[in-house]
């Protein structure tokens, strides 16, 4: 392992032209590929190493860069960009940008200065398999993984069954529960090169097939100390949870301004008889800016960690949620049978929704967490 000189570090381009070169590239290169990564899988690899090389995984990232700035604004705007083509890489985006941040927020900075110059750059890529840590702290299923405390480090079992963004020279986030510790818990981050652990396709998708996206099998993994992020899992969680739910609004603005963009499209053929739907073009228009400029302000302090301030967050997280499905639904009824065909955009849109609406934390978590929260208030 290498260790990174992370004062040497590149300046970042000014947000309006990392959009500008993110829009050309995804014109250039992701969109000719879009329809090979939704149907047959393709992972769009290169397109995520390119977007590296321009900034687009580092904005929110003060540990690499030299202004030692968070804008998380910047990088959910370039996520919705991408996103705005292809979920399947706006998600393996969220997936970059999130590993980076836990790293960004590791206690221990070797694990920190190792990794996450080569994550922000996107000469590493990485994942998060946080969704079981997220469902077992609300209390919806038991952790998977458990670990126990060996000389330099730690061994651990189980089995996640989905993290995506893998491949066998990546690495990714996770949580392990420490063995007959009660509630302890341990934050690393894991090589999917080390001995023991297994990546295992298992499933294919209706939508976001071409994330990479394995079964991740641990048989007695050791993973030293130099790669632990946080030795108290929980406090790593609440530090982390806002900037981890703020980022996924890149998938979630993206996905609902394509399918305003798809109704806009046939105004001109179809203006006259689309007038009688629901969620016109121009109301969804209002619901998403208001949701952009709300996220966008709850961005400015992803550090803050206070159960109130998440709270507005996961409100507005449901509401991004909610607001995907009724969009996906307006672009397959605004575009008729031509939005039907199998490689249209907007049938594709409506199964990339219902990601938006699963993934974690889902619509039902997310309702079960604000009532908790509502309670305890
Ligand atoms: C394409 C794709 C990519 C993904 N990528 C990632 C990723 O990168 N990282 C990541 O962490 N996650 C990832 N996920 C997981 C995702 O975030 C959600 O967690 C998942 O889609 C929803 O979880 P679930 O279906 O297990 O939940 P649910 O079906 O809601 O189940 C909740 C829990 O209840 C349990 N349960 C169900 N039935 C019963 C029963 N009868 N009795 C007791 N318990 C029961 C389930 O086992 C589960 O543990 C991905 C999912 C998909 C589809």
């Amino acid at each position: 392992m290498s260790l990174i000189v992370t004062n040497d570090l590149k300046a970042v381009l000014p947000l309006e032209e990392q959009l500008a070169a993110t829009r050309r590239l995804v014109k250039e290169t992701l969109s000719p590929l879009t329809v090979k990564i939704d149907l047959e899988g393709l992972y769009p690899e290169s397109f995520l190493r390119q977007l590296g090389a321009i900034d687009g995984f580092r904005q929110h990232l003060a540990a690499a860069r030299p202004d030692g700035v968070t804008d998380m604004g910047a990088a959910i705007q370039t996520m919705a960009a991408v996103s705005h083509e292809c979920l399947s890489t706006g998600f393996a985006t969220w997936c970059q940008d999130t590993c980076g941040w836990y790293l960004q927020n590791a206690v221990d900075s070797g694990v920190r200065d190792t990794w996450l110059p080569k994550l922000a750059s996107g000469e590493v890529l990485g994942g998060t398999g946080m969704s079981n840590t997220m469902k077992a702290f609300a209390n919806i299923e038991p952790l998977r993984l458990t670990g126990r405390r060996v000389d330099g480090g730690y061994v651990i079992n189980g089995s996640l069954p989905w993290v995506s963004n893998l491949g066998d020279n990546h690495v990714f986030g996770t949580l392990f529960g420490l063995e007959g510790q009660g509630d302890r818990s341990v934050m690393a981050l894991v090589d999917c090169s080390v001995e023991g652990f297994e990546l295992r396709l298992s499933a294919h998708f209706t939508a976001l097939e071409g994330t990479r996206t394995f079964a991740c099998i641990f048989r007695d993994v050791f993973v030293p100390d130099a790669m632990v992020i946080d030795h108290d899992g929980a406090a790593f969680l609440r530090r982390s949870r806002a900037g981890i739910v703020l980022l996924q609004f890149g998938m979630g603005v993206g996905n609902v301004q394509s399918c305003i963009d798809l109704c806009r499209d046939v105004e001109p053929l179809l203006g006259h008889v689309n007038g009688y739907l629901d969620d016109r073009p121009d109301e969804l228009q209002e619901q998403l800016d208001d949701a952009v400029d709300a996220c966008l302000a709850l961005a400015e302090d992803p550090f803050e960690t206070s159960d109130e301030f998440f709270r507005e967050i996961l409100q507005l997280r449901l509401a991004a949620g909610e607001l995907a499905l009724r969009a996906a639904q307006s672009a397959m009824l605004h575009t008729g049978a031509k939005g039907y065909l199998r490689t249209a955009p907007a049938q594709r849109k409506l199964r990339e929704s219902y990601f938006i609406a699963i993934v974690t934390p889902a619509i039902k978590h997310l309702r079960k967490e604000l009532d908790v929260l509502s309670q305890a208030a």
